[in-house]
This record gives C-alpha cells, sequence and structure tokens, in this order.
C-alpha cells in the first residue's frame, strides 16, 4: 500500500507537469519556444482545450477559473483524504 507522502508526491509532479504543459495546447513547438507565451499572448488552456471547452479556455491549464483543472484538484484531494 502507498503511504500518503507517496501520492502526494505522485499528485506533485502531476501539478508540475501541468505547469510545464499549461500554458499553450499547441503541440508543434515545445513550451519553451512557445510564441504565444513569448509575445504575451492569452494562454491555451490544454486542459479545457483538450476537453472541448475551447471558448474559454484563454487560461492557463493551471489557473484556478480552469474547470478541468477544478475537477483534478477535488480528485485528488478525496484521494489523499481517503486513503
Ligand atoms: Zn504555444
Ligand atoms: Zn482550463
Amino acid at each position: 500500500m502507498r503511504s500518503r507522502k507517496e501520492i502526494k508526491v505522485e499528485a506533485a509532479k502531476a501539478a508540475n507537469l501541468l505547469i510545464m504543459k499549461g500554458y499553450c495546447a499547441d503541440k508543434t513547438h515545445e513550451w519553451e519556444k512557445c510564441p504565444r507565451r513569448k509575445q504575451n499572448e492569452e494562454p491555451k488552456c490544454k486542459n479545457c482545450w483538450e476537453n472541448g471547452i475551447k471558448t474559454e479556455a484563454n487560461h492557463e491549464a493551471f489557473s484556478n477559473k480552469c474547470k478541468v483543472r477544478q475537477k483534478w484538484d477535488e480528485i485528488a484531494r478525496s484521494r489523499i483524504a481517503y486513503c
């Protein structure tokens, strides 16, 4: 059985990955080279974009505005609470 600590580390890793990939849903370039990010354009949330919420994807994937992220947070919280 996994410890709480291990689960927290996993959640933190997943969150970091989200931040890295969070700004732009465009996969044709690397995050570091994102023209959108360099020009301070609106971010395009990968979570929302890929879940079909394209009209409301103008936030970063790790933003509190992100509905997909909110759902993930709830799942993560409930897992930590019940283990
Ligand atoms: Zn980009
Ligand atoms: Zn989003």
